[in-house]
C-alpha cells in the first residue's frame, strides 16, 4: 500500500555537496527542509566511502574551490571541518626522477631555465587575475538571455570589472579566454614537464585536451576558487572529502533539515502543471509544492519527471547537454608507502602528477575520441593517508588518483575494458614507483559508467556536464533552466550541473538556495 506523507515544506532531492548547502541556507532562512539521498550517506562524489576493509577514500579529493563565505556562514569549522594539509605543492613527475616542484610562487627542480621561472610568475599573475573574473561570477545568479533590468546591471558589473583588468590585461584575458592551453603554454615555457603538468589542470574532470577550445577558461575556473587562498591553493580535508559534507549535514540538521539517506527518489509528481511531491523507490509519496534537485537536469527531467511534462524544444536542449565523463577514479589499498623514484618520504605527501609533456597529455586524449582508454594515462594522484592515519589501518596507505581518458562510452564496454585499463594504469604506476604492484592489498577503479551508476549522475562527468564557454553561465545547463529554474512551477535545481559548475565549492547551492527564497 503506497504510504502519503504531507511535508509541505521543501525537499531537496540528493544530499550531495550542493544538495546540502542549499538545504543548509533554506532552513536557516526558516524553511521546513527535507534531504532524500539515494545512497546510505551523504556527500555523493564528495562522501568518504570504505573500499576496501579499513580503507577509505573520496571520488572527489582534493580542495580547491571550496567559499570562504559558505563555509562561515555555514560555521563548518564549528561542525568539525579541519584541514589535515594545506597548500600542497604539486610535483611534475618524470620517470627517471628529475621531477619538477611547483608552488604558487615558484617552480623549481633540475633543467629548468631562467625564463621557465620568470614566465611561470608572470604566468601565474596572470591567470590569477584573470581567474578572479570567473571567481566573482561564482555567487550570483546567471543573467537571463532576455535581460531584465537586474540583468543587464549584472551584465555591466562583470564587463567593468574585464574593463577593470587594465588595459593590457584586458586584451589578453579577450585573447586567451576562449583558445586551448596548449598555444598558451607554448607561448610562455619551454620545460616538458612544466608544460605537461599545467596542461593537466585545464583538463582533468573535462571531456578535452590541452589542444581543445576552452582549456584556458577550464584551467582558469580551477582556479577561481573564493577560498581566500593563493588561486588553486589546494587541501586535503581531515577525514577525506567527506568531512566536508559530513559539516554541511550537521550545519544543516542545526538549523532544523530533516536529511534521509537511502531514500531514492524514483519519480517527481505533478498536478496539471505543477509540482505535488515526489515518489521514492519504495512507494512511499510524499507532498511538497517546492522540489530542489540536486541531480544533474538530464536525470531530473528525463528519468524523474518524464519529457512528456516539458514542451519539445526544451526536452531537445535537455537532449543535447554535452556530458560524456572522461575521468576515471582508482583507489589503491597499499600495504606500506610507494617508492617514487627521486621522491623524499616528504615530497611523496605532495600533489603528484603523472603528464610528462603537453603533447604526452594530449596524446593520452586522443585514443578516447575513438571510444577507447588511453595507453599512457595521465593522472593526478595522492597519499592522503600520510597527512591522516585515519584513512587507512595501522601502518597501510591510501592511493588516490584521477586517472584520465577513460571514456564512458568504451568502444568495448568497461565490462570488458576494465581490467585492461587498470593494467595499463599500473605499468604507468610501475614506471615511476616500482615495485608498487607487490604493495597492492585492493583496488578500485571507478569509470564513469560506474560514476553514473552509483552517483547517479547521467554520464558520470565530474561537472553534470561538460564545463565550456557554451555551457557557462546563463547557458548552464540550459538557457531556460540557468537560474536554477525549471520551466516547472515549484522544480528547482541547485548541482554542479548548473552555474558556476562542478568541483567541491558549493555556489550552486548556495544561489539555488537564495532563488527559492526569491519567490
Ligand atoms: C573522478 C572525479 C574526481 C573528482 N575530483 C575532484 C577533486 O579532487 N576536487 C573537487 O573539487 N572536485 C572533484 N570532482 C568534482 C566534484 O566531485 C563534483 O563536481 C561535486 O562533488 C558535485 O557535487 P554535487 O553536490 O553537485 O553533486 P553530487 O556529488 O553528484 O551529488 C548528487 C547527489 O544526488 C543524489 N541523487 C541523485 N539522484 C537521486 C535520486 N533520484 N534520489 C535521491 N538522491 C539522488 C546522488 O546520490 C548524490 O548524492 C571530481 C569528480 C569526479 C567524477
Amino acid at each position: 500500500m503506497t504510504k502519503y506523507s504531507n511535508n509541505s515544506g521543501i525537499i531537496i532531492i540528493g544530499g550531495g555537496h550542493n544538495g546540502l548547502v542549499c538545504a543548509a541556507y533554506l532552513a536557516k532562512a526558516g524553511k521546513k527542509v527535507t534531504v532524500l539521498e539515494a545512497a546510505d550517506q551523504v556527500g555523493g562524489l564528495a562522501a568518504t566511502r570504505e573500499f576496501a576493509p579499513g580503507f577509505r577514500a573520496s571520488v572527489a579529493h582534493l580542495l580547491y574551490l571550496l567559499d570562504q563565505d559558505i563555509r562561515k556562514e555555514l560555521a563548518l569549522e564549528s561542525h568539525g571541518l579541519r584541514m589535515a594539509r594545506t597548500g600542497l605543492e604539486t610535483i611534475a613527475l618524470a620517470e627517471d626522477g628529475n621531477h619538477i616542484t611547483i608552488g604558487p610562487d615558484r617552480v623549481d627542480g633540475a633543467g629548468l631555465s631562467a625564463e621557465d621561472r620568470v614566465a611561470y610568475k608572470e604566468y601565474r599573475r596572470f591567470m590569477s587575475k584573470f581567474a578572479g573574473i570567473i571567481g566573482g561570477l561564482h555567487n550570483k545568479i546567471p543573467p537571463r538571455l532576455t535581460p531584465r533590468r537586474e540583468d543587464l546591471m549584472a551584465l555591466g558589473k562583470t564587463a567593468l570589472s574585464i574593463r577593470m583588468l587594465g588595459r593590457d590585461d584586458m586584451r589578453e584575458f579577450l585573447r586567451i579566454g576562449g583558445i586551448n592551453i596548449y598555444d598558451i603554454l607554448k607561448e610562455n615555457f619551454d620545460h616538458p614537464l612544466l608544460k605537461g603538468a599545467l596542461s593537466l589542470d585545464a583538463v582533468l574532470g573535462t571531456n578535452s585536451a590541452p589542444r581543445s577550445n576552452n582549456t584556458v577558461f577550464t584551467a582558469l575556473h580551477r582556479m577561481s576558487g573564493n577560498t581566500g587562498q593563493a588561486a588553486g591553493a589546494v587541501s586535503i580535508p581531515a577525514g577525506g572529502m567527506g568531512a566536508v559534507t559530513e559539516a554541511l549535514a550537521a550545519a544543516a540538521r542545526k538549523f532544523g533539515a530533516d536529511i534521509r539517506c537511502g531514500c531514492p527518489v524514483s519519480r517527481i509528481l505533478l498536478e496539471n502543471t505543477a509540482i505535488s511531491g515526489v515518489q521514492l523507490a519504495s512507494g512511499e509519496q510524499i507532498t511538497a509544492s517546492v522540489v530542489v534537485s540536486n541531480a544533474d537536469l538530464k536525470t531530473t527531467i528525463t528519468d524523474l519527471l518524464s519529457l512528456r511534462n516539458v514542451e519539445a524544444g526544451f526536452a531537445k536542449k535537455v537532449g543535447d547537454i554535452r556530458a560524456q565523463g572522461n575521468a576515471a577514479k582508482l583507489h589503491l589499498a597499499l600495504d606500506s608507502l610507494p617508492n617514487f623514484k627521486g621522491l623524499s618520504p616528504e615530497q611523496l605527501g605532495e600533489r603528484l602528477v603523472i603528464a610528462p609533456s603537453v603533447e604526452y597529455v594530449d596524446r593520452a586524449f586522443n585514443h578516447s575520441k575513438y571510444g577507447e582508454f588511453s595507453a599512457r594515462p595521465v593522472a593526478e594522484i595522492t597519499l592522503p593517508s600520510i597527512h591522516d592515519a585515519s584513512l587507512a589501518p595501522n601502518g597501510k596507505h591510501v592511493l588516490s588518483a584521477i586517472i584520465q581518458y577513460a571514456p564512458r562510452q568504451l568502444g568495448q564496454g568497461w565490462n570488458e575494458g576494465k581490467a585492461a585499463f587498470i593494467e595499463n594504469i599500473m605499468e604507468v604506476l610501475d614506471a615511476y614507483a616500482p615495485g608498487i604492484r607487490d604493495k597492492v592489498i585492493s583496488t578500485e577503479l571507478l569509470t564513469p559508467e560506474d560514476i553514473e551508476r552509483d552517483f547517479r549522475i547521467s554520464g558520470g562527468h565530474w561537472h553534470h556536464g561538460e564545463l565550456s564557454l557554451d555551457q557557462f553561465l546563463m547557458m548552464r545547463p540550459v538557457p531556460k533552466s540557468a537560474q536554477y529554474i525549471t520551466p516547472v512551477d515549484g522544480l528547482y535545481l541547485c548541482g554542479a550541473g548548473c552555474h558556476p559548475g562542478g568541483g567541491v565549492m558549493g555556489s550552486a547551492g548556495k544561489n539555488a538556495a537564495a532563488v527559492v527564497l526569491a519567490q
